[in-house]
């Protein structure tokens, strides 16, 4: 045999290949399965491309290059004049420019544009390409969110949204700055938040008063947002004071002579993460902005907007989740310690088969949520979102943090080095908790939403209840619920218990009626009531671990 020539310092021995240049679709079975199940089989084609883009190695370094090149603010020229522009990388034009290529900013929507009925399973084949995307490069998910969220909000105002919905469902994507009206394809944002209330909205200080008398739909609005993010969008939806109380507004960047508009933008965050995605501090100096709806109906109106934004936190961060197991099985199965793959260490081997009952859950449960928004006025699927958005917002996000870690932590030291990309998957993970309702406000919600019609428990337990198949930690699950909810409804403190009991009960029911049982059953003796105690690898000793593994593990051709 021929020596080797490579110096010996150069040699790379016992490192595992790149995961790049994987399918993100075909790849992953949990994924693909929900998928089928919840009504979007016929869309695996598509996602199936779109899962070779979204995990291609070419993706991932335009994913690096946008993080490591952050969105920069030209406030002024260089004669003092206001600019307000925000510069990106070109990294995430291009990363912009899949995601619309792909729809994921209208895709739901186009029927209206057509005048012709929803596309069957149009929210859970969105959902699985946004699910993908965050793993390609989170950051640029959040205009995407938001352009899609936007749309509900801006059907309480049929004749505005009927001029901009062709703009906003067009698959395509157009950066330039320049009036709305004038561009082939839109972006929207959204601004609630200032400085005193993010989560308190009515403590909102922003004024909007009418430019036109009584009657007329143009406001001057003047105040600030502490958080603006996506700040090149072509209008943003915000709240303001009017006279008759908080309303939503559409505020363009361009005002209706074609000049800048006044928003003037003050600074860009300098964030933990999500770096790509600029988000600015901004102040409104009689900036246009055009009624929503009603006066005093603010948040009514642009709640529809959150409540689907909170659909894509989760399915952000079960996306997240997935990559992190996703690599750290890819590692194990390559790397050798003391002998043996990684893999082989009974020790390892169960932090990975537990980390990816959490995945599949979290999955199971995100695609649930999406096809309930593929229900429209169903009675079951519209009780199924109004309680189970927060729930599953809050336990999908709530875990994505720790999971990641763990993860990290199967991979050693080289997770811990920006080259691997690992790191960005971490600081992506706690945002989908804080923005958009964060933990308590998740809790509160599901409590009120009980409280306002009781009946939207019965209708998601019996789903629940359902899917069991009369499997009895199940059935002491829904009891414990019961329970637990009718202390929590006079005692807020015991909320989160039981918002994350429902998650399990709910997530375990899924993966009862779907999932092989070395996932059904480990998952139930470990969630519920079981040893699991938020550290992975503790308690699944008498479970199907490589089974548990097999499943979660990349299926690279
Ligand atoms: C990267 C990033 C981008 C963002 N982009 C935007 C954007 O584009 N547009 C926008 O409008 N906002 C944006 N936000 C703001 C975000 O939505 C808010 O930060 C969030 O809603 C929380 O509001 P807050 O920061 O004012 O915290 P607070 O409202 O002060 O809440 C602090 C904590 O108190 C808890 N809490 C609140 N009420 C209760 C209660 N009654 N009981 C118990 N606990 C409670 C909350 O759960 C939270 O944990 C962004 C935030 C981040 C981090």
């Amino acid at each position: 045999m021929a020596p080797d020539p490579t110096p010996q310092g150069e040699q790379v021995l016992n490192q595992s290949p790149a995961f790049t240049d994987v399918n993100l679709f075909t790849t992953d079975t949990p994924l693909r399965e929900a998928v089928a199940r919840e009504g979007a089989a016929d869309a695996a084609e598509n996602l199936a491309a779109f899962g070779r883009i979204a995990g291609s190695a070419a993706a991932a370094d335009l994913g690096r290059q946008a993080n490591e090149n952050p969105p920069r603010l030209r406030a002024l020229d260089a004669q003092g004049r206001r600019l307000d522009r925000v510069e990106y990388h070109p990294a995430y034009h291009r990363l912009m420019g899949f995601s619309t290529a792909q729809g994921l900013h209208c895709s739901t929507w186009e029927h209206l544009a057509k005048g012709s009925y929803p596309q069957q399973g149009a929210h859970v084949a969105r959902c699985a390409g946004s699910y993908m995307a965050a793993q390609m490069e989170a950051g640029h998910c959040c205009p995407i969110t938001m352009t899609h969220a936007a749309v509900a909000t801006l059907r309480h105002e049929p004749v505005l949204l009927r001029s901009v919905l062709p703009k906003m469902v067009a698959r395509s994507y157009d950066p330039r700055f320049i009036p709305w009206q004038k561009k082939q394809a839109i972006t929207i944002g959204m601004g609630m938040t200032e400085r005193q209330g993010g989560t308190d909205v009515r403590t909102n200080l922003t004024t909007a008063t009418a430019l036109n008398g009584n009657g007329g739909k143009a406001y001057a609005i003047s105040g600030h947002k502490w958080f603006m993010s996506a700040p090149m969008s072509d209008a943003f939806l915000v709240l303001a004071q009017a006279k008759g109380g908080l309303s939503c507004f559409f505020m363009p960047r361009f005002a209706p002579d074609g000049s800048v508009n006044r928003i003037r933008i003050e600074r860009l965050k300098d964030k933990l993460g999500n770096r790509s995605n600029g988000s600015a501090e901004a102040t409104f100096d009689r900036a246009v902005g055009y009624l929503v709806s009603e006066e005093g109906r603010g948040i009514p109106t642009i709640i529809d907007m959150v409540t689907l934004t909170r659909l894509d936190c989760a399915v952000s961060s079960a996306g997240l989740m997935r990559q992190a197991l996703a690599r750290a099985l890819h590692h194990a199965q390559h790397r050798t310690v003391f002998q043996k793959k990684l893999i082989d260490q009974p020790l390892m081997l169960q932090v990975l088969a537990d980390m990816a009952l959490d995945v599949e859950a979290a999955t199971a449960l995100t695609f649930k949520l999406a096809a309930a928004f593929d229900g429209h006025d169903d009675p079951d699927a519209t009780a199924y979102r109004r309680l189970m958005t927060p729930v599953t917002k809050y336990w999908v996000c709530k875990i994505a943090p720790a999971l990641i870690f763990e993860a990290m932590e199967c991979l050693g030291g080289n997770a811990y080095v920006e080259e691997g990309g690992f790191p960005l998957l971490y600081r992506e993970a706690p945002v989908n908790a804080i923005w958009e309702g964060s933990g308590n406000v998740m809790c509160l919600d599901m409590l009120r939403a009980i409280e306002r019609s009781p009946e939207v428990l019965e209708r998601v337990l019996a789903s629940i209840e359902a899917l069991s198949g009369g499997e009895q930690r199940l059935k002491s699950a829904v009891e414990g619920v019961r329970i637990m909810l009718a202390e929590a409804m006079q005692d807020q403190t015991r909320a989160r218990s039981v918002v994350e009991l429902l998650a399990l009960t709910a997530a375990g029911a899924l993966l009862q009626a779907h999932a092989p049982p070395a996932v059904s059953d480990a998952f139930l003796a470990t969630r519920l009531y079981g040893a699991f105690r938020h550290s992975y690898g503790v308690g699944l000793g008498g479970g199907d671990i490589h089974g548990i593994a097999a499943r979660a593990t990349p299926a690279l051709g």
